[in-house]
C-alpha cells in the first residue's frame, strides 16, 4: 500500500498563500527531502493521524517533547485544569517553585533555573549571563550545532539552517559574527588552539553534549572532559545545550549521562512536555547575576506560564518517578539501530547508525560521522529516497539528514519491526 497525501498538498497550498513558506518553522517545508509537508489533524500515543486520514508512526516527537507518546493523559490533565483557573497572569505562582524545585532537584550541578519560552531564549540567555559573568564577549561554539535562531548562533549552524542555505543568515551583523568563535565537533586540539589565540577573552564554550542537529553525533572519549579542563584553566563557563538532551537521556541528561559537569545547562522540549517552555539553570553564583538580583538583563511576559508549568511539571514528575523510561527507550532505539543496521548492511549500501539513548540518525556515507564535514559526506538523494519510501508505508522520519530521530515510549516493538519491515522494501527496489 501507498499512502498518498492530497489533503495535506492543498492545505499547503493554501497557507503558501498567508504564511512564508506555507510554514512557521522552515524545516517542516520539506526542502531537504522535495514534496508537500503532511499535514496533521491529531496525534495519540506513538501515532501521527493526517489531514489525509492516514495514521503514520511518529519518529519526530514534534523534535523532542513527545517523549512519553502524544496526548498523554496526565500533561493533557493537568493543562486542562490549569486552564480553568486562567491562562495567564503576569504574576508569581506556587506552580512556578513547584517545578524549579523538580528541575533542581533532577538537573545536576544547579541551584536554581529560570523559565523562559523557547529553546532559543534560553539559549540566548546563558550565553547573555555568561558574559554578563565573565566580562567577556566571545563565545565558542561547533559547526553543526544549533542553540536556537538568535543572531549570535546563526553561523555555521546545524538544522533548518544548513538546508536554507544559510548557514550564516543575512540579518546577522558582522560585529556579531565575529563573536562567536567556531570550532569541529570532536576536535579538542582546536578548541585549545581557539583559547590560545583569544586569551581572557572567551566567556564561554556552548556545545550540544550529544549533538542532534547534524544527525545525531556522539562526543569522542574525552572530548567534554577536554573542553571542561579548558574552561576552567581559561575562566570561560561550560555552557550545556540540553535542549535536545534534557530529560530525555536521564534524569539528569547528559551531564548525567556523560559525568562531565556544565556551568549553566539549557532546556528545552521534554521540559514543557509539548508547550512552549525553555529554561536555562547554574549554580547560585552565577544566577545571582541576573535580574532582579543582579545586572544582567532577561523578562518575560509569558515566561512561566501557568499552563505550560502544568504540563511541564506534569511531565517531569511522570519522568522522576519512572526512570525506567529512559531505559526502555534506549533499549527500544537499539532494537531499532540493529534492525535498520541489519537490513541496509545485507543489502550492502553504505550507511553510518548514530545512536544515544533515545536520539539516533541513519547517515548514507562510508565515513564514520564525527562532525559536520563528515555528516555533510551522506548521499541526500538516497536520502530522500529513504525518507519518502518510509512516508508512502506510514512512517514518518525527520523530513532531513541533519536531524535526528526522537523516540517515544509509546512506540511498541511491534511498530518498531514494522519499521524495519518497510525499510526493506523500500531498499529492496534499489
Ligand atoms: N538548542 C537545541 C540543541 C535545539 O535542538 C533547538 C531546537 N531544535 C534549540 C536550541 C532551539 O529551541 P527552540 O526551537 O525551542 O527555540
Amino acid at each position: 500500500m501507498s499512502f498518498t497525501y492530497k489533503r495535506s498538498s492543498s492545505l499547503f497550498n493554501e497557507a503558501q498563500k498567508y504564511i512564508p513558506g506555507g510554514v512557521n518553522s522552515p524545516v517542516r517545508a520539506f526542502n531537504a527531502v522535495g514534496g508537500d509537508p503532511v499535514y496533521v489533524k491529531s496525534a495519540k500515543g506513538a501515532y501521527l493521524h493526517t489531514e489525509d486520514g492516514h495514521q503514520l508512526i511518529d519518529y519526530i516527537a514534534s523534535w523532542g517533547p513527545m517523549i512519553l507518546g502524544h496526548a498523554f493523559e496526565p500533561v493533557v490533565d493537568a493543562v486542562i485544569e490549569a486552564t480553568k483557573k486562567g491562562t495567564s497572569y503576569g504574576m508569581p505562582t506556587e506552580l512556578e517553585t513547584q517545578i524549579a524545585k523538580l528541575v533542581v532537584s533532577m538537573a545536576p550541578n544547579v541551584d536554581q533555573v529560570r523559565m523562559v519560552n523557547s529553546g532559543t531564549e534560553a539559549c540566548m540567555s546563558a550565553v547573555r549571563l555568561a558574559r554578563g559573568f565573565t566580562g567577556r564577549d566571545k563565545i565558542i561554539k561547533f559547526a553543526g550545532c544549533y542553540h536556537g535562531h538568535s543572531d549570535s548562533f546563526l553561523i555555521q549552524a546545524g538544522s533548518g539552517a544548513v538546508t536554507f542555505g544559510s548557514p550564516n543568515s543575512p540579518g546577522v551583523t558582522i560585529g556579531t559574527a565575529q563573536d562567536t568563535l567556531l570550532a569541529t565537533y570532536n576536535n579538542l586540539d582546536q578548541v585549545a588552539e581557539i583559547f590560545e589565540k583569544n586569551k581572557d577573552q572567551i566567556a564561554c564554550v556552548i556545545i550540544e553534549p550529544i549533538a542532534g542537529n547534524m544527525g545525531c553525533i556522539v562526543p569522542q572519549e574525552g572530548f567534554l572532559e577536554g573542553i571542561r579542563e579548558l574552561c576552567d584553566a581559561n575562566g570561560a563557563l561550560f555552557v550545556f545545550d540540553e535542549v535536545m538532551t534534557g530529560f530525555r537521556l536521564a534524569r539528569g541528561g547528559a551531564q548525567e549521562t556523560t559525568g562531565v559537569k556544565a556551568d549553566i545547562i539549557t532546556y528545552g522540549k521534554v521540559i514543557g512536555g509539548g508547550l512552549p517552555v525553555g529554561a536555562f539553570a547554574a549554580r547560585q553564583e552565577i544566577m545571582n547575576h541576573l535580574a532582579p538580583l543582579g545586572p544582567v538583563y532577561q523578562a518575560g511576559t509569558l515566561s512561566g506560564n501557568p499552563l505550560a508549568m502544568s504540563a511541564g511539571l506534569a511531565m517531569l514528575e511522570h519522568l522522576n518517578d519512572n526512570p525506567d523510561v529512559f531505559v526502555n527507550l534506549a533499549q527500544k532505539t537499539e532494537h531499532l539501530h540493529k534492525g535498520i543496521e541489519s537490513v541496509l548492511s545485507t543489502k550492502g549500501i553504505d550507511h553510518q547508525i548514530n545512536r544515544c539513548g533515545s536520539m539516533m540518525s541513519v547517515h548514507f556515507t562510508d565515513q564514520p560521522v564525527i562532525d559536520f564535514e563528515s555528516a555533510a559526506t551522506g548521499n541526500n538523494e538516497w536520502f530522500k529516497k529513504f525518507f519518502h519510501g518510509l512516508l508512502d508505508r506510514g512512517i514518518y522520519l525527520p523530513p532531513s539528514a541533519f536531524e535526528s530521530y526522537f523516540l517515544n515510549d509509546a512506540l511498541s516493538y511491534e511498530d518498531l519491526d514494522r519499521t524495519v519491515t518497510a525499510v526493506e522494501e523500500v531498499v529492496s527496489k534499489w
